[in-house]
């Protein structure tokens, strides 16, 4: 193993999967953003460690539970085409723009200096969830035109009226809440910037690990894991990319999807991924009747035409619908 890979199998952040019920495709709910902390291990072993090690760990409850540890993962083989399909959605997306492209959270604040576009992409950030990139766009935008776009600002500013400026915003009144706390941390443990660390920034209320990896590729430029929201994770599994642990079904939430990914896919893909996967999600394949017939990669994907789809009339006619 050259060191590259060691390194890569050394930095791993795995956080509880605890979510059973959660579908294929559903937008994860607020209300998960809960995790179990244990104790780091420092000694990384070339082993490979069973699943079952972790069981008896006793997990430390805290504000918000975190579980962070360091587990050795072993390389799987990337899938079959996976290059062709790759290379398949980026000649897609070339061809038009998706709302990501113009309202993500990558957009937030690109105007400001570093130390404030990093509040604004937080910020951005924990409003996004549940709530579509333009309704978000716009209440960052709003935000900063009253000045909020600073955490001393916000701290001073009482919760309802936040949440009046960011009403349109999924679960507005508890993301002000949380807007509000996140600010007050910045402030008093990072000297008004934010954290610049998964863990740090994983310890703030409804950040979770989506949002974290997000924040750490754009508003630090350091990647350290895929960020997988409901678009990455529900593509994946179509294109057949993810799989639970030890077995070839589906994965189910979001975080397996995450580790599933990393496990094969080169680390320079990593950043690019989310916005290449969400804008395609948000234009091709969509969540309901993905629009197989006018896709140009459904020659090679495993999915194609066997979810209720919405092919193009002249596909139809040729009997390439589905059937
Ligand atoms: S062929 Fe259909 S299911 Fe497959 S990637 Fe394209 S739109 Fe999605």
């Amino acid at each position: 193993m050259n060191s590259v890979e060691r390194k890569r199998l050394n930095r791993v952040l795995e956080v509880n999967d605890e979510h059973p019920k959660q579908q294929v495709g559903a937008v994860p709910d607020i209300d998960d953003f809960r995790y179990v902390k244990t104790e780091a291990k420092t000694a990384v072993s070339t082993k490979r460690v069973p699943a079952s090690s972790n069981k008896n760990s006793s997990p430390v409850r805290l504000e918000k539970k975190i579980r962070v540890s360091s587990v050795v993962k072993v390389e799987v083989a990337a899938p079959e085409n996976w290059e062709a399909v790759l290379e398949g959605i980026k000649n897609i997306r070339l061809s038009g723009q998706a709302p990501v492209d113009t309202k993500g959270c990558e957009k937030a604040g690109s105007l400001l200096p570093p130390k404030e576009r990093r509040f604004a992409v937080l910020i951005s950030t924990m409003m996004s969830s549940q709530t579509k990139d333009e309704v978000t766009h716009a209440a960052v935008e709003c935000l900063g035109e009253n000045g909020l776009l600073d955490p001393d600002a916000i701290v001073r500013t009482d919760e309802a009226t936040l949440a009046n400026l960011i009403k349109p915003v999924g679960f507005y009144q508890r993301k002000a809440q949380f807007i509000k706390e996140a600010s007050r941390i910045c402030l008093e443990r990072f000297g008004g910037d934010i954290p610049d660390t998964l863990t740090d920034l994983l310890a703030l209320k409804g950040v979770g690990p989506k949002m974290a990896h997000l924040v750490m590729s754009i508003a630090w430029k350091n990647t350290q894991g895929i960020c997988v929201d409901t678009h990455v994770h529900r593509i994946s599994n179509r294109l057949g990319w993810v799989f639970r642990e030890g077995t070839k079904q589906k994965t189910t939430t979001p975080e397996q999807t995450r580790m599933s990914l990393e496990k094969w896919l080169p680390k320079d893909e990593w950043e690019p991924i989310n916005p290449l996967l969400v804008g395609f999600g948000q234009t091709i394949c969509t969540p309901l009747r993905p629009k197989c017939g006018s896709c140009g990669i459904n020659t090679i994907c495993p999915s194609a035409f066997k979810e209720a789809s919405s092919p193009n009339p002249k596909q139809k006619k040729r009997g390439l619908g589905p059937t």
